[in-house]
């Protein structure tokens, strides 16, 4: 990663949403830390189709053959059990229905456009003062899965000579950031979004330690978003002073749509669904295709698979 990315900007740059480009400050140390960066996500060969070095390696081959097929599915999908959730929906959307939401990303198909990170952030109301997103896309030159020499500050638009890895959070099955907080604030919805009731956080940041993503984000300013561009259907005051996080975009996902990041990718990188329809294309991805998921050593589950 470059020095330029100690407190440089994954979101910034020239894109066409450009009043929903944060300030971005996330930390190199702390975004390293999330992903695990030489503690597993290397060794376990991240994206093996993609990078023709990798394939052969045990481990992935390992990863692979547990996230793959019908019976891997029908594990998660039991394993994806509410955690702490308080049986009633969350204030800005519908009540969970009884899909299985995941998302598979074809890191082969994915461009480095940063689409999804600015839909994203406009469309979540993150404070273009805050200091984060919740979508990340990593620049790596091919043959390689150094994550450590990451680019995140990568020029805009992309580089067709690299390849580009999208990370946020995971939904996990098993969400450890829920295991950690002391008040119950944050919980798992029975069709498997991971949510935090802002007015409940009395922002200890538990949750930031215990997410081995890197995936929660501590508000430490009153999020600013351009009055013309605030989505009225997604929380905004309220999230100043607390944690958040992505939630598949529940406000949208509930009432039948796709998630914003789904939306925006113009190369279709992003497969958004229910694996409790096995006719879903992130079912059937997941059934036909080698995939992988990031960090699987730690056991939370994820949700977001990679295939390339
Ligand atoms: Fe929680 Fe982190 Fe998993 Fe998201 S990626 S559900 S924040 S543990
Ligand atoms: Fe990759 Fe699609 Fe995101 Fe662009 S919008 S960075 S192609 S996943």
């Amino acid at each position: 990663m470059s020095k330029a990315n100690e407190s440089g900007c994954p979101g910034c740059g020239n894109g066409e949403i450009e009043s929903a480009e944060p300030q971005h400050t996330v930390s190199r140390r702390r975004f390293l830390q999330g992903l695990g960066i030489g503690a597993g996500v290397v060794a376990a060969g991240v994206v093996p189709a993609v990078v023709s070095a990798i394939p052969q390696a045990a481990v992935a081959e390992e990863a692979a053959r547990k996230s793959t097929g019908n019976e891997s599915i029908d594990y998660i999908i039991e394993e994806d059990q509410p955690v702490n959730y308080p049986g009633k929906p969350v204030s800005y959307a519908d009540p969970a229905g009884d899909q299985k939401w995941a998302m598979v990303i074809d890191v082969k198909a994915c461009v480095g456009c940063r689409k999804c990170v600015y839909a994203c952030v406009k469309e979540n109301n993150i404070g273009r003062n805050s200091g984060f997103t919740y979508i990340q896309v990593l620049e790596m030159e091919p043959g390689t899965i150094d994550l450590e020499h990451s680019n995140l500050n990568y020029k805009e638009g992309g580089d067709p000579d690299k390849w580009y890895l999208p990370v946020q959070c995971m939904q996990c099955a098993k969400p450890t950031c829920v295991y950690g907080c002391p008040v119950i604030a944050t919980w798992k919805e029975p069709d498997g979004i991971v949510v935090i009731d802002y007015d409940k956080c009395i922002a200890c940041r538990n949750c930031i330690v215990t997410c081995p993503y890197g995936a929660r984000h501590f508000n430490w300013v009153e999020p600013e978003v351009p009055k013309a561009e605030v989505n009225p259907k997604v929380p905004l005051e309220e999230k100043a002073g607390v944690v958040e996080k992505c939630t598949f975009c529940i406000q949208r996902t509930r009432n039948g749509g796709t998630t914003a990041c789904t939306e925006a990718c113009p190369v279709g990188a992003r497969k958004f669904g229910d694996l409790n329809d096995p006719n879903s294309e992130v079912s059937i991805l997941l059934k036909t295709r080698r995939v992988i998921r990031l960090k699987e050593e730690y056991g939370n589950e994820p949700m977001i698979w990679y295939v390339g």
